[in-house]
């Protein structure tokens, strides 16, 4: 057709006109479903807390994963597809007296200005990140952010080579993630100092080969003192006014 204009052939523009809108709308439907169903960058970098070891006499309870449902569905319509911080509030804002201790930034070299707060990322299974990734090069030591214990080593297939640490009042846990190998002679039990190197990045796990990170969490711990159990916070406003 070359879309010449006759009289009386209103139909056919008003047709297209409707057709048009209809697609339109089609498309807007599809990219909203896309946008809120899969838009967001895949990252299988997912770390869930392992289960308990078979050590404890009686088998706990299925370990929770430290990673929370994801929040309900953003709003339709402005699909965001690097969604910044939703307004409603993380886990928990951060505790006074950790935000205090100025923790040190658990990755070599990096400074507070260059981390980036990735802790409501979705992630795969409706969950979301719950911890902040710090990009480095292989092998760039691993630093303890305070003083505390190595509570657990433990192998994952999400986490890879891991690290739970206490902090000195046994008030919260530190979680390293994806790990190349642990500093030599590291084990369970030791004492660490602030900024003992205790392992190095890598991407043991379920991270992308090319990208290494030190995948970071912290969790407030309950009563039992379970390494793999807690509520978590949100490291990056810690980590920001850390050194
Ligand atoms: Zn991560």
């Amino acid at each position: 057709m070359a879309g010449e204009k006759k009289p009386g052939s209103w139909k056919v523009p008003l047709a297209g006109l409707g057709g048009f809108i209809l697609g339109a709308a089609t498309v807007l439907l599809v990219v909203t479903l896309y946008g809120q169903l899969g838009g967001r960058p895949p990252e299988p970098r997912t770390v869930s807390p392992p289960p308990p070891m078979a050590a404890s006499p009686a088998p706990t309870p299925a370990a929770p994963e430290t990673e929370r449902p994801a929040a309900p569905v953003p709003t339709p319509g402005t699909p965001a597809p690097t969604a910044p911080r939703p307004s409603v509030l993380p886990a928990a804002p951060p505790p006074a007296d950790l935000a205090a201790r100025q923790l040190l930034i658990p990755v070599q070299g990096v400074q507070p200005q260059g981390l980036q707060d990735t802790f409501d990322n979705s992630r795969s299974g409706g969950r979301v990140h719950d911890a902040i990734d710090i990009l480095a090069p292989r092998n760039t030591p691993v630093l303890a952010v305070e003083p505390g214990r190595i509570v657990k080593l433990f192998t994952s297939a999400k986490g890879g080579l891991t690290i739970y640490q206490f902090d000195p009042t046994e008030t919260y846990c530190y979680y390293y993630a994806h790990l190349e190998r642990y500093a030599p002679g590291l084990a369970e039990g030791n004492q660490v100092a602030r900024g003992q190197v205790i392992g190095y990045v890598g991407t043991s796990g379920d991270a992308p080969a090319n990208t290494p990170h030190l995948h970071f969490a912290i969790t407030r711990l309950l009563p039992q003192k379970n390494w793999w159990q807690g509520e978590a916070l949100n490291p990056y406003p810690i980590l920001r006014r850390g050194r």
